[in-house]
């Protein structure tokens, strides 16, 4: 087994004073490593590893991340000494290639990047070809005796520079490039001719004066300092602030920003320039995937401009371009390329994600990082590293993020629907992203946003995508894209977030204008109906109907056998491992068998909670708990109890035998009365007549039972020490239906749950009643069952007197929907009017920009650690000190939420429980809680 490289974030600090503002690298100074990733960004850590293994990597210096906190803490301001350092590394630069900034004879040109500890693909600025002036590209025309490539870089770098470090519209300064070419009625970028890039060259130049009021800057180091500021300004964007947002990085960290020597990938027909996958990302499957461009530079890949073509002679066929792939038309560079690949896999342990340019048959790595994958292809890549001795069990459930697993969950389109929809198949794009999506075309960002807000799930349509669209990529169901390959900005993105994406859709016309698409005769508008299969590629003009996935039909309708699927053997496997490290049981919330079995199917290990009240949805049971709870009329009431003890009784017999012996908590009656109220005259008329009251009369009592706040009024506990007959009824139905499953040999101790307990005295309460009527009826019945009564832990005086309380109770289970309620004060039901912009942000009051932020999670999501978590620790440590093994558990919503679930891990509880389908998502975040801490 080799040393895993460290890729990850290191939360160690690294030290806070950063003696150096450059850090070399490069093969002949060479400053940083792989494990400074927090200091130099993720890119410029791996440039420098890179350099010192050997890959061949072009010279150049990384301005640490500490500096873009010192430029947003000093108000856009960064060191007068920078300056210095950087003038001195951008010597050593023209020392090792032999080139010289600004030179008339060979010019050194750089690259200009940004590179945060984590990846953020696309969401910050670049500039490329940094140092070109009128006179230097003369000076790279003769010295590359190629005045066509010096002069398309020139043009290339006044828009980028334009755009990114001035903040000029880059689409009017692309305008005169289509009307130089339409001009000339050419197509392609590549077809001008020197002529006519000097023509757009100055007529770009023009356009940039007019803009900013003064000429093209001419001197090399003035375009740099503006360039390394730029950079820093992108990590603020709107773009870098959402993804930061989704993706919790906090906005401290800042970027780093590298500068590293040009490789031209556009000097003529034996360059190139491409990115690639180690392995495939989206199946996961271990052949080397990657797009490449001959005669082009990295940013015509990545944005998805021109379609690339494959580097693998394979896909290359597989596509219909024969003779295309890079393995035929650059076989030599192409070996050493997939050496690299193994190079690096080997060294990292881990898929990489690699961009390369090939000038002139000398190839050049410019990138390297572990790749982003689809959750289908963590899940395979985790298992097949594991199988090939490159990794061990717990690194390789380290690499599967609890989120794939819901993807692997996630729906798909069944074969045979397909099939029906097969005359509305209109052809097949890139399966660039995993997953079916079907809903209504929307042809922009914007757009994709209001159907969500809508209620109408969406497709977004793009031509190609830039990271402007991201937030319309998170709004929509999937997304489909005319050009780009697999590793466009689309593709990258969608694959990370589990959206299905289809790419390079060719022959797709997306008219922006009319609002419509079409493809050869069909043309379909904005809102009509598309589905995309993320899986196959394949785009259908209407509706598909998703389908279970092949873990559900295996494990949950067991309709395919597990074993024809590959996707539920690495399934299994990862599951298999996380059982093997996790000490946190797993359980579930449910109500039914019907729930409870799909539970069961996921991996559950018993029922952590069993809400009665959800018992009685049905109509003809609802209005036995009206009579129970408005009938003046004493035989109503008696008849009404016999009858919900009759039912209740069938619906646990029916849980218990399904669970076969494994533990079950049943929690007594809690509903918030309104909820079970009659609201509608005509229901108000029906129940009147079963409790043989007039309707003014059941008005009445209902105006007499009204509540406020009726999640802080006359619900859990209290109803039971209020009403005992309701309680009476639940044990005697619990301990029947036990009873029964131990007549037949079926091992059952009910675990008896009481709801809302905030004093000690209320569970004194409930707890004696619950023995008494248990006496009772073991006596009636002249058998015995064992039964533990226990409690919730669900109001801030629950945890803080849990030490009082464990006197009375068998167990503890903390309700952190109820706790998070309480706590901040803030109502389940009402959270929505202002929660979302606590989270998305509001006007800052000192700066008048719009990113104070209030709250940065949904408390009922994901655990408040801070406030609702202390409760929860004190609860712990209280209940505990009185029972030394009391056993604890969750049952709030935030037994599924990976980063609630780390927290209870740490705290100590011996078991989650949470709804059915997020049975593995626990029961892998338990497995990484465990490795991590
Ligand atoms: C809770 O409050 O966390 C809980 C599980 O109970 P309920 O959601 O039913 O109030
Ligand atoms: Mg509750």
């Amino acid at each position: 087994m080799k040393t895993q490289v460290q890729t990850e974030v290191d939360t160690a600090a690294e030290t806070d004073v950063n003696p150096f503002m450059v850090y070399h690298f490069g093969k002949i100074k060479n400053d940083g490593n792989a494990s400074m990733r927090n200091l130099l960004g993720g890119k410029g850590a791996n440039l420098a590893e890179m350099s010192s293994i050997g890959i061949p990597v072009p010279p150049g210096f990384t301005i640490p991340t500490t500096m873009c906190t010192y430029y947003n803490e000093k108000g856009q301001v960064l060191p007068n000494e920078l300056k210095d350092e950087v003038n001195e590394a951008i010597k050593l630069m023209e020392e090792q290639t032999g080139t010289e900034f600004g030179s008339e004879s060979n010019p050194l040109l750089v690259s200009v990047r940004s590179g945060a500890r984590v990846s953020m693909p696309g969401m910050m600025d670049t500039v490329l070809n940094l140092g070109l002036t009128d006179i230097a590209v003369q000076g790279l025309a003769t010295k590359t005796n190629n005045e066509r490539m010096a002069y398309d870089s020139y043009r290339r770098f006044i828009v980028m520079y334009a755009d990114v470090v001035k903040g000029f519209n880059g689409e009017d300064f692309e305008h005169i490039i289509d009307a130089a070419k339409a001009k000339a009625g050419v197509e392609q970028d590549t077809e001008l001719n020197i002529e006519q890039l000097k023509e757009i060259c100055l007529e770009l130049k023009e356009l940039y004066a007019k803009l900013s009021g003064e000429d093209f800057p001419q001197e090399p180091r003035e375009q740099l300092y503006s360039a390394i500021n730029a950079v820093f300004d992108s990590w603020n964007t709107e773009r870098a602030m959402l993804y930061r947002k989704i993706q919790n990085i906090p906005s401290d960290w800042g970027t780093a920003v590298n500068v590293q020597a040009m490789a031209f990938g556009n000097k003529g027909v034996t360059s190139a320039t491409g990115v690639a996958f180690t392995r495939n990302p989206s199946t996961g499957e271990k052949t080397y995937f990657g797009e490449y461009l001959i005669n082009a530079q990295g940013e015509d890949v990545v944005a998805g401009i021109r379609t690339p073509l494959p580097i693998s002679a394979e896909s290359a066929k597989a596509k219909g371009l024969e003779k295309q792939s890079m393995e035929e038309v650059m076989p030599e560079t192409f070996a050493e390329l997939t050496a690299v690949f193994e190079t690096l896999e080997q060294h990292y342990t881990d898929m990489q994600d690699v961009e390369f340019t090939v000038e002139e048959e000398k190839l050049y790595i410019l990138q390297t990082r572990n790749g982003k994958r689809s959750g289908f292809a963590q899940v395979k890549i985790a298992v097949d590293m594991v199988e090939e001795g490159l990794v061990d069990e717990k690194t390789a459930l380290g690499r599967v993020e609890p989120g794939s697993i819901e993807q692997m969950l996630s729906p798909i389109f069944k074969a045979e629907d397909k099939a029906n929809a097969k005359d509305q198949l209109i052809g097949r794009g890139l399966n660039a992203g995993p997953g079916a999506a079907s809903g209504v075309v929307a042809l922009t960002a914007k757009k994709a946003e209001w159907y969500k807000e809508q209620g109408f799930p969406c497709v977004l349509v793009r031509t190609d995508t830039s990271p402007s669209d991201f937030g319309g990529m998170m709004a929509a169901e999937g997304v489909l894209t005319v050009r780009g390959g697999a590793t466009s900005h689309a593709a990258v993105v969608a694959r990370q977030f589990g959206k299905p994406c289809v790419c390079g859709l060719t022959g797709l016309l997306v008219n922006e204008e009319n609002k419509t698409i079409t493809f050869g005769n069909q043309v379909i508008k904005e809102g009509d109906n598309i589905s995309i299969d993320g899986c196959t590629g394949e785009v259908f003009f209407c509706k598909i109907e998703t389908s279970p996935s092949e873990i559900s039909q295996a494990f949950i309708e067991k309709c395919i056998d597990p074993k024809d699927s590959e996707v539920c053997g690495h399934y299994e496997k990862i599951m298999t491992w996380a059982d093997k490290f996790r000490t946190l049981k797993i359980r579930t919330n449910a109500d039914t068998a019907r729930d409870l079995n799909v539970a069961l199917s996921l991996g559950a290990e018993g029922v952590g909670l069993t809400r009665v009240e959800h018992m009685f949805s049905d109509e003809q049971r609802l209005l036995l708990l009206r009579q129970v709870m408005l009938a003046k009329d004493e035989e109503i009431k008696t008849l009404a109890l016999n009858h919900i003890e009759h039912f209740l009784k069938d619906d646990f017999s029916a849980l218990f035998q399904t669970l076969d012996g494994r533990p079950a908590t049943v929690r007594l009656l809690d509903p918030p009365m309104h909820e079970f109220m009659p609201h509608s005259d005509g229901d108000t008329a029906k129940t009147a007549k079963a409790i043989k009251v007039t309707e003014a009369e059941l008005k009445s009592s209902l105006g007499d039972m009204a509540e406020h706040n009726p999640m802080l009024g006359f619900r859990g506990c209290r109803l039971g020490i209020l009403k005992p007959e309701l309680t009476r009824v639940q044990v005697r139905a619990i301990l029947t239906a036990a009873l029964e499953l131990n007549n037949a040999l079926i091992p059952c101790k009910p675990e008896i749950m009481v709801p809302i307990i905030m004093h000690e005295n209320e569970l004194i309460h409930q707890r004696n009643l619950i023995d008494k009527v248990a006496e009772e009826l073991f006596a009636e019945l002249n058998i015995k069952v064992a039964y533990s009564v226990g409690t919730m832990i669900e109001l801030p005086r629950a945890a803080l007197q849990a030490d009082e309380i464990a006197k009375h109770a068998d167990f503890f289970s903390f309700g952190t929907n109820d706790l998070t309620q309480t706590t901040l004060g803030i109502s389940r039901d009402d959270a929505n009017h202002f929660l979302p912009t606590y989270k998305n942000g509001v006007s800052d009051p000192l700066t008048g920009t719009g990113n104070f932020e209030v709250y940065p999670d949904d408390p009922f999501q994901t655990l408040d650690q801070s406030g609702v978590g202390k409760l929860v620790q004190v609860g712990v440590k209280g209940g505990r000190s009185t029972s030394e093994n009391l056993k604890i558990g969750i049952c709030g919503e935030h037994g599924g939420d990976p980063a609630s679930i780390d927290f209870f891990h740490r705290t100590g509880l011996d078991y989650v429980s949470c709804s059915p389908y997020r049975v593995p998502v626990a029961r892998l975040s338990a497995a990484l809680s465990a490795i991590r801490n």
